[in-house]
């Protein structure tokens, strides 16, 4: 995937890919750590921030800057789209095709060169929307 002789993937790296993209919960750095130690009981909270900036940095995993909150990442770097719950912050991704047209328009009104688009929809996930169902009953 990776080409660039000067970043040599490493144990440590490959086990962040490996679970971050098992996941599809968007973790935060956290969260990543609380996940990595299980297989790695020696890292640090440091070493998975700084090796998730790396892979971000290389586009071999998304970080998302949603609503400012804390960052999280993503392992699935294809191009969708997400939706974040307002009440506890999660995100989850939306199965839909992503809108082509839409860059082309941008890029039709600005000299900048479009790489890509990202699209955040805001609501209320399945369990807060279950929790405050149970608090009005
Ligand atoms: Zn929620
Ligand atoms: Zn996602």
């Amino acid at each position: 995937m990776n080409t660039n002789p000067k970043i040599r993937m490493t144990k440590q790296r490959q086990v962040i890919l490996e679970e971050l993209c098992k996941v599809t919960t968007h973790p935060t750095a956290d969260e990543m750590y609380q996940m990595i130690r299980k297989r790695l009981p020696k890292i640090s909270l440091g070493t998975v921030y700084r090796n998730l900036e790396i892979l971000s940095e290389l586009g071999m995993v998304l970080k998302l800057d949603v609503g400012g909150t804390q960052k999280r990442f993503d392992g699935h770097v294809e191009n969708h789209y997400h939706v974040r719950c307002t009440e506890c912050g999660c995100v989850g991704d939306l199965q839909m095709p992503t809108d082509q047209e839409i860059e082309q328009q941008a890029q039709s009104r600005t000299d900048f060169q479009i790489k890509r688009h990202s699209l955040e929809f805001i609501g209320v996930c399945p369990e807060c929307r279950d929790a405050k169902k149970r608090k009005v009953a």
